[in-house]
């Protein structure tokens, strides 16, 4: 009796939609939803890492998984965080060069200026 129940039975997690996505050969559809509720559909190889985030295709938000329809709680660690690019650049140059670099954009605005030129 329990095992002719157990037989109909399928895994929980095994929705109809994930079989959906399996189709064909060793592929797997993700849907990605940013801020302005975008929905971007992505195709991944079945096996891939999947990314928790991802680029929205309709705006430049930044889309978040989606798992039986709601997005996932994101990883706190630290890579897993979007840098600014103020960070990245911070990386790359030391903040003496940045010092420098805007002393000298700030002198050819000044330049410009003096030269009855609009800013650019
Ligand atoms: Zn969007």
């Amino acid at each position: 009796m329990a095992q002719q129940t157990m037989r109909g039975m399928r895994l929980g997690a095994q929705s109809l939609e994930s079989e959906r996505g399996v189709n064909y050969s060793a592929r797997v559809t993700h849907s990605f939803q940013c801020k302005n509720n975008h929905i971007s559909e992505m195709v991944f190889a079945a096996d891939a890492e999947i990314p928790q985030t991802w680029q929205c295709k309709s705006c430049p938000q930044q889309a978040i998984l989606l798992e039986d329809g709601k997005q996932v709680v994101l990883d706190a660690s630290e890579d897993k965080i979007p840098r600014s690019h103020w960070e990245m650049l911070l990386e790359r140059r030391s903040r003496e060069e940045l010092e420098e670099i805007l002393q000298e954009r700030l002198e050819y605005i000044r330049a410009r200026r003096a030269g009855g030129q609009a800013d650019l």
